[in-house]
């Protein structure tokens, strides 16, 4: 740790958070309505386009406040699944599943929130390089050092608060490509209240169109494995996707999606998934904490940034208490969906045709998971109901196809 001089140039703060998107603007929103002296920093001036299909799970009416409604671009009721633009299959829920935001609109709400609140917010300003002192944590920028006694890395999918600071994190980031097509006012793409997933678009992840009011967002992401060439298989998604074929596709841009994974840190390293060190936090992205079946990180960039404002407030309130306080909540309520969430990923991704044609026939289980993205579920309860629903099914499929009845193990 380097020296401790108080230096006249550098001004301080309680908290410092590098990045204001979605899991930073949360942060920093909660910190400073709680009283604490709060710096933002944003490398780009809001609002500004960020690569993102923005689906918003409903779920997230439990945990934000309603305001952000007024950048709702359409609320989604059913989605269209193909394999490889054919079989279509249109499962709707009677309940809001899903709200369409465009970036740039729903971060600079939450940035003007945070900023309302009493945090400085300073955008085109790029944090570089960090130091870890006793008592603060130092920040150098393009444009100025500070000091604060917590940062919040909230700086994305390339976070360099993870490179400098949590240099034994070495987990994956998959593959994405994704291109935006303006509309102007022609019906929306596959339809009004809804979005496609075309599971067999890509070799072990999943092709996307999302509509907004003006815009189509169409991209295609590697759950698993490697592609050799995503923007082979985002051209080919395009070519024979026939909602497309009039329209003219931009060139996609690529972009990096930190899922979730437990594994990936090298031996006798602090845990991969560690997610404080000395003062430092990290949240959404910059964690890793994005939904490794179909890459929701939105939901959890907001629920992270509050539960490390949580965790950050408790430890400036009560001395006994850490800012591995947010580490455990983490642990405690996100890993344990993230973990169904991975074994429902290996399966739908090993076996994405077949899952496709159950989704056909049992379509209640689709059902099971749009109540987890209403929130009615969580990812633990769907499982433990939809293998019920698989057992029958199968029972059912294989006396359809035998003369006899073999027993499905339980
Ligand atoms: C193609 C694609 C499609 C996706 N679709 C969806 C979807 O439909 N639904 C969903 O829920 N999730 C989706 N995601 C994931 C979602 O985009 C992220 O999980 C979410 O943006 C995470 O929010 P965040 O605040 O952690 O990071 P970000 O939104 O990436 O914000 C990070 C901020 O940090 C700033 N920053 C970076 N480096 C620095 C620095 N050195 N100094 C200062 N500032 C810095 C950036 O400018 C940025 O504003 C998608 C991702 C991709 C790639």
């Amino acid at each position: 740790m380097n020296s401790e001089a108080t230096l006249p140039d550098v001004k301080t703060y309680d908290v410092l958070v590098v990045g204001m998107g979605p899991a930073g603007a949360t942060a920093a929103y909660e910190l400073s309505r709680a009283g604490m002296a709060v710096l933002g920093l944003d490398k780009q001036a809001h609002p500004r386009y960020k690569v993102c299909g923005g689906g918003l799970s409903v779920r997230i009416d439990k945990i934000l406040e309603s305001d952000f409604k007024a950048v709702i671009e359409h609320t989604i009721y059913g989605v269209q699944f193909t394999y490889r633009g054919e079989e279509p299959c249109l499962i709707e829920s009677p309940q809001p599943i899903a709200y369409m935001v465009m970036r740039d609109r729903f971060d600079h709400h939450l940035v003007e929130k945070a900023r309302r609140a009493g945090t400085e917010v300073h955008e085109d300003e790029r944090a570089t390089d960090f130091h870890e002192l006793q008592d603060w944590v130092e920040v150098i920028t393009d444009k100025g050092r500070y000091r604060a006694k917590v940062l919040i890395g909230a700086d994305g999918a390339n976070s360099i608060v993870a490179q400098r600071l949590f240099p034994d994190r070495h987990l994956r980031r998959m593959p994405t490509l994704e291109s935006e097509i303006g509309i102007g006012q022609t019906p929306v793409y596959p339809g009004e209240g809804k979005v496609l997933i075309d599971l067999g678009a890509t070799e072990s992840g999943y092709a996307w169109i999302f509509p907004k009011k003006e815009r189509l967002s169409i991209g295609v992401a590697e759950f698993r494995g490697r592609t050799a060439s995503p923007k082979g298989i985002f051209e080919r998604f395009v070519r024979d996707e026939k909602g497309l074929a009039t329209l003219t596709v931009p060139q996609p841009c690529g972009h990096p999606l930190p899922l979730y994974s437990s594994r990936g840190g090298a031996l006798g390293m602090a845990a991969p998934t560690a997610l404080v060190r000395h003062r430092a936090l990290l949240v959404g992205d910059a964690g890793h904490l994005v939904d490794p079946l179909f890459g929701e990180g939105i939901y959890y960039a907001v629920l992270s940034g509050q539960m490390a404002a949580a965790s950050v407030l408790g430890s400036f309130r009560d001395l006994k208490r850490s800012l591995l306080d947010y580490e455990l909540a983490v642990s405690r309520e996100i890993y344990p969906e993230f973990r169904i969430a991975s074994r429902l990923a290996r399966i739908v991704y090993t076996v994405p045709r077949l899952c496709h044609r159950l989704m056909h026939r049992y379509q209640e289980v689709i059902g099971l998971y749009y109540d987890v993205l209403q929130g009615r579920e969580t990812y633990q309860t769907f499982f433990l109901k939809a293998k019920g629903l698989v057992k029958a099914s199968l029972r059912e499929l294989l006396r359809e196809a035998l003369p006899f009845t073999p027993k499905v193990k339980d």
